[in-house]
């Protein structure tokens, strides 16, 4: 065994096999978003019965994120509904809380970090689960008045009063947020526009096929897309947006802008502390980063991808997923972290579904109506996404097909006689 006696107990070390009596290891979470919400309740829930503390920068207890841009916005899911669990499980379940509380500094050597009230929080673990903040727009008049982004619970309050019937709502960045807000704002009676760089919609997520039914969704919709725009400038009056000015020279009156432009990582501690970063806190195969007592875990963390490629997702599936396989690692789970990554939007109550990972393609095929299709994609031959829309059930065969690491080949996607039912059974027993 380790000897773990200077700094705590049940400390896992990469180079030992995953340490499984970690029964007094103190377990320290930094960040209360749905990874870190994972991370505790699922420690707690699998066993594990040492101190667990969570600590998010935001003043509520972990709630869902995906409403706040579709029904919170609406104001259809009250504030109480978002919560991933009932306000007294943490304190049932001994997980000590730690809210509206910034963890500023990871002193390695003391094995503590310290958040920006002065205390400090001892660990044998940290997980890393910081999540991701919205990129700035560096352009005049971003400090205007009515110049908003959407992050958070208490974005989606301040965006919320400003959807209403014949507002002009000017979105820059036509992607999930961007998106998924140019929806809520249309059903809300709002005049809508989206300018995005890019010449398709969503380019970070779907191929060109898909984002051009999603423009066609929005354009039915009423939404104005404008694509292969920039916006140079937001002009004001008394303090308040009233225009956005694009690179064309065209002038968008606005009462509101919405900045949704993506998401950097937040790495701030990460760094400081010298873990490796680059786009995200690096983490290898175990999720550990280059302190074997530190892992990383959602939107910050940048984890190894296929064929020696690195990736970092943004997604529910891989807070949720890297989170629990964290816990099983900390209590000695061997195998390299593995899961299928997957997506989804709602728009308009056309849902849209996207599964594994596809930098490139090579090859698409499309299996279905105009209106309710999946898009396969392919590169030199294998399957390594599928976008389904309003397509639930091939969505639901391919990720389990994909699950059992399973593939379809580009004819049988394209045969419609092939059952994929079939297909997802074969390789499943195999
Ligand atoms: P995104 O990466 O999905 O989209 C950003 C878009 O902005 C891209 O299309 C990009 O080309 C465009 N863009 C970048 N700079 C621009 C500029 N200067 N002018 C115009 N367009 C510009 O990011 P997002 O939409 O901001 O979403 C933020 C985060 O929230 C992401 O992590 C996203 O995954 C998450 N989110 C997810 C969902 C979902 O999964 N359904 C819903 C909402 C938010």
């Amino acid at each position: 065994m380790p000897d773990h006696s200077r700094r705590g107990h049940g400390r896992l070390d990469r180079r030992d096999t995953p340490d499984s009596d970690m029964t007094t290891s103190r377990v320290v979470v930094a960040g209360a978003g749905t990874a870190g919400h994972n991370v505790a309740t699922t420690l707690r829930e699998s066993g594990f019965t040492g101190p667990i503390s969570l600590i998010g920068d935001e003043p509520y207890l972990p709630y869902h994120r995906p409403p706040l841009s579709k029904d919170f916005l609406l104001g259809t899911v009250t504030a109480e509904a978002l919560g991933l669990r009932s306000p007294t499980f943490y304190t049932d379940h001994a997980v000590a809380t730690h809210l509206g509380a910034a963890v500023m500094q990871i002193n390695r050597d003391d094995r503590c970090v310290v958040l920006d009230d002065d205390r400090s929080i001892d660990y044998d673990h940290l997980i890393l689960a910081l999540g991701a903040s919205p990129r700035p727009l560096d352009i005049p008049g971003r400090q205007l008045n009515g110049v908003l982004e959407l992050r958070t619970r208490s974005d989606a309050e301040r965006l919320r009063g400003h959807l209403t019937e014949g507002a002009r709502v000017v979105i820059v960045g036509g992607g999930f947020i961007g998106l998924e807000v140019a929806a809520a704002a249309r059903k809300s009676g709002a005049e809508v526009t989206v300018v995005e760089t890019n010449p398709t919609l969503m380019t970070r997520a779907l191929s060109s096929r898909a984002a051009a039914h999603l423009a066609a969704l929005h354009t039915t919709h009423g939404v104005r897309i404008c694509c292969s725009t920039s916006v140079t400038a937001l002009e004001g009056s008394a303090g308040r947006v009233v225009a956005v000015t694009t690179a064309q020279g065209e002038h968008l009156a606005a009462d509101v802008v919405v900045l949704g432009i993506g998401v950097v990582p937040n790495v701030g501690p990460a760094s400081a502390a010298g873990l490796r970063v680059s786009n995200g806190i690096v983490v290898d195969e175990y999720l550990a980063t280059s302190d074997p007592a530190i892992f990383a875990v959602g939107d910050c963390a940048n984890f190894p991808g296929p064929a020696d490629t690195r990736i970092r997702l943004e997604s529910i599936q891989n807070a949720v997923d890297q989170a629990r396989y964290v816990t099983r690692r900390m209590q000695g789970h061997r195998e390299p972290y593995d899961a299928v990554p997957y997506f989804w939007s709602d728009q308009y109550g056309t849902k849209i579904q996207i599964a594994g990972y596809a930098k490139t393609s090579d090859e698409t095929v499309i299996r279905g109506t105009s209106e309710k299709f999946s898009i396969f994609r392919f590169y030199r031959g294998s399957l390594v996404a599928v976008e389904s829309i309003d397509d639930p059930l091939t969505h639901l065969l391919v990720r389990r097909i994909f699950g059992v690491g399973g593939s379809v080949t580009p004819d049988q996607a394209a045969d419609v006689s092939v059952d994929l039912r079939s297909v997802a059974r074969t390789v499943a027993v195999r």
